[in-house]
């Protein structure tokens, strides 16, 4: 298969589709980025990776790190999260607070920003450093050793966080945190500032391809760890719209407001898109038809 004529053509296919949607702006410093942005990076369970159009360029991966904390805690704890976050699709808003009152405190899934927050928690209380820990694995399963904070996005997010806030509050009013609420808060909205390439992701999203074996070839999550934290984005990583996900592109994934996507060829390849133009639901516009081509393309679909 000709792996790198796919995706310069899914480049120029989507290049229309840039100015559809906006570019989040709930987060100041992220309205500042180019919509014209976009990128593609396929890596291969082999280390083989392709890449087209800014698959280079780094940007906030946002919700994207909700899968490695996610991971984090489940290679530490396996199951005990659990307990304490449903994994059900929410059918609201990522960052709705109705749900989490009816529901008292216990939020239906890890990668809405409550289920978030108690998994932040959790690796906080288990690493001391939840954002750095993320950070490290990044850093490891991505073989570069320059992801970092972007500190303006997180002070940002900081300064504007009041519904985080009020839904760490409200977690915290039910028992359902660990730590001090401004301890959570500042580590979630580092692990979110991180700034990371197509590429970096691509490579760092690996294990969930390869049955939880990280890149330097040991085991870092179980098949069965790996197989759960697949389902799970398949089920809700992609806000409000994980059936139209499913749907087209067919396919576990997560987006985030950056306009990032990551997805999971199990047993294949990861891929990630980038398009910072949003569609109503939250995700990448230019993305989520570039993983719809992929897949018609390559036939890798889970379906
Ligand atoms: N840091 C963002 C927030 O909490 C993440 C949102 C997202 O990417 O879904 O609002």
């Amino acid at each position: 298969m000709d792996m790198q004529g796919i995706l310069d053509e899914i480049v120029e296919r989507v290049a229309t589709l840039c100015h559809q949607g906006s570019v989040a702006a709930y987060i100041p410093s992220l309205s500042q980025v180019s919509p014209e942005k976009f990128g593609i990076c396929v890596a291969m369970a082999d280390g083989t990776v392709y890449g087209a159009g800014d698959w280079r360029t780094p940007f906030s991966i946002q919700s994207l790190s909700k899968v490695f904390s996610l991971a984090l805690v489940m290679s530490y704890d396996y199951d005990s999260i659990w307990r304490r976050v449903f994994r059900e699709p929410s059918g609201t808003p990522f960052n709705s607070m109705v749900q989490l009152e009816a529901d008292r405190g216990i939020p239906r899934n890890p990668f809405i920003n409550a289920g978030a927050l108690v998994v932040t928690d959790r690796l906080l209380t288990l690493t001391g450093d939840a954002a750095g820990s993320v950070r490290g694995l990044l850093r490891r399963e991505s073989g570069n050793p320059e992801v970092e904070v972007d500190e303006v996005v997180a002070a940002s997010e900081a300064g504007h966080g009041h519904r985080n806030a009020s839904m760490a509050h409200l977690l915290a009013s039910y028992g359902n945190l660990e730590n001090p609420v401004d301890d959570v808060l500042a580590n979630y909205f580092n692990q979110c500032a991180l700034e990371m390439s197509c590429e970096d992701l691509a490579k760092a999203s690996l294990f969930l391809a390869r049955h939880g074996v990280s890149t330097g070839g040991t085991p870092f999550l179980s098949p069965n760890q790996s197989k759960r934290v697949n389902a799970v984005m398949l089920t809700c990583g992609t806000y409000d719209a994980a059936g139209e996900f499913a749907y087209r592109v067919g396919l576990p994934g997560k987006s985030g407001v950056g306009g990032g996507i990551v997805a999971i060829v199990p047993g294949r390849c990861s891929v990630t898109v980038w398009g910072p133009a949003l569609g109503p639901n939250g995700n990448s516009v230019a993305g989520i038809a570039a993983l719809d081509a992929f897949t018609a393309r390559t036939e890798w679909s889970i379906f």
